[in-house]
């Protein structure tokens, strides 16, 4: 090996020195080294149950713009095992008594509130007011007014909102839009559409309370369908028509179980659509005038596919929650609006309190 002068050795060593220290930090971190620093943004997700433990949190390790910074949890035994299992500081956990502090914390850009529905506007707004960005899960709130106050709130903060909506990020759901929305087979002139699943978990668990919940089936799942029909469409629907029914009434005597709609949208299409908490539904089909195109699974995040003009559609299943967190990371760097802003939640839920009001009157309600 060549001799070293002494300010080449002093250089070397200074080299070696930092290269070790570089491979001490954190897998996040040192994945943030490798990656741009300047925009792989911290998340904290708020509520680790089912889906921030089984989707979320998996899916933020193959994030390239994001990564898990932090947590936040009202079970002490739940942050000593995600502290351990996802290296993450003792300094960025926070339960809800203390949640309000992360505002002094600046490794935290992007908190995402995964609680149960309602929730969601009260962590979202403590969210803003303590100047982090939002994605806050679907449905994004117990109805269109809290949705409203949500927005606001993200608003007077100058912070930005997004919610969970995966599917926009999704190479399928993507294709159907674009060959619904640009009238490739001409105008599409029915959508038929469905999404549910047969609970058979916790009976006391939030899902099935309506002031936790908001409902059953229908703002659960339900949402996913109605999204489905807009963005088919690109419209928005201006009345609708619903009806329900209960086969299990002791287990949803405060939740819908079924319900079907129609609802009515501009250019007169016929679209129909069905939530459940006693089916395995998860389909959307669309007639144009010169083809048609379906997506069955249609909203899930193990795998979607699809059929146009009966012909498979080929299209790879990607991680869809690390695209959806991706390009949120993204927007906040660029201080853009997100493709699902709160809007977009807003839009749904108007939708979803329309459908209520008409179960409740068995006539056409009005949208927003
Ligand atoms: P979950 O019941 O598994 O988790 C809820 C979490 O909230 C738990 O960690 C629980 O401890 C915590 N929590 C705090 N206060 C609570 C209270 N008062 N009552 C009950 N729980 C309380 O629910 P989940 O399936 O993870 O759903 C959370 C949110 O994520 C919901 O808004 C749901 O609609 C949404 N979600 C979205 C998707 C999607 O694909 N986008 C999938 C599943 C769930």
């Amino acid at each position: 090996m060549k001799k070293l002068d002494n300010a080449s050795r002093r250089k070397f060593i200074k080299n070696v020195s930092i290269g070790a220290s570089a491979l001490l930090l954190s897998p996040a971190l040192s994945k943030l080294a490798l990656a741009n620093p300047a925009k792989r943004l911290g998340i904290a997700l708020v509520g680790l149950g089912g889906y921030a433990g089984g989707q979320l949190a998996p899916a933020l390790q193959k994030t390239k713009n994001c990564y898990l910074a932090g947590i936040v949890t009202g079970t002490p035994s739940k942050a000593v095992t995600w502290a351990k299992k996802y290296n993450i500081p003792q300094g960025n956990i926070y339960n809800y008594q203390n949640f309000d502090d992360i505002a002094k914390n600046p490794a935290i850009d992007i908190v995402y509130v995964v609680l149960p529905v309602s929730m969601h506007k009260e962590y979202t707004i403590r969210a803003a007011s303590a100047g982090k960005h939002v994605i806050c899960e679907k449905p994004m709130a117990l109805n269109a007014a809290e949705c409203r106050e949500m927005i606001a709130a993200c608003k007077k903060a100058n912070r930005l909102l997004s919610i969970g909506y995966r599917l926009h990020f999704e190479p399928h759901t993507q294709e159907v839009m674009r060959l619904g929305q640009k009238q490739v087979f001409g105008k599409v002139t029915r959508v038929e559409t469905g999404n549910g699943f047969t609970y058979n978990g916790d009976p006391n668990a939030w899902r099935l309370k309506k002031a936790l919940g908001g409902g059953g089936g229908l703002m659960d799942m339900g949402i996913y369908a109605i999204q489905g029909a807009r963005y088919t469409l690109g419209q928005e629907p201006i009345a609708v028509k619903a009806t329900q029914e209960k086969t299990r009434p002791e287990l949803f005597k405060d939740v819908d179980e079924t319900v079907y709609w129609e609802l009515k949208f501009p250019g007169g299409q016929k679209v129909t659509g069905k939530s459940s908490y006693n089916h395995d539904w998860g389909y959307l089909r669309a007639q144009a005038e010169k083809g048609s195109f379906e997506l069955q699974p249609a909203y899930g995040y193990d795998g979607l596919d699809g059929k146009i003009n009966g012909k498979p559609m080929q299209i790879p299943n990607i991680v869809q929650q690390a695209a959806q967190m991706d390009d949120f990371a993204n927007c906040v760097n660029l201080k853009k609006q997100s493709r699902v802003p709160g809007e977009e939640g807003l839009k749904d839920m108007k939708v979803i309190d329309a459908i209520y009001r008409s179960l409740n009157t068995g006539k056409w309600e009005q949208i927003g």
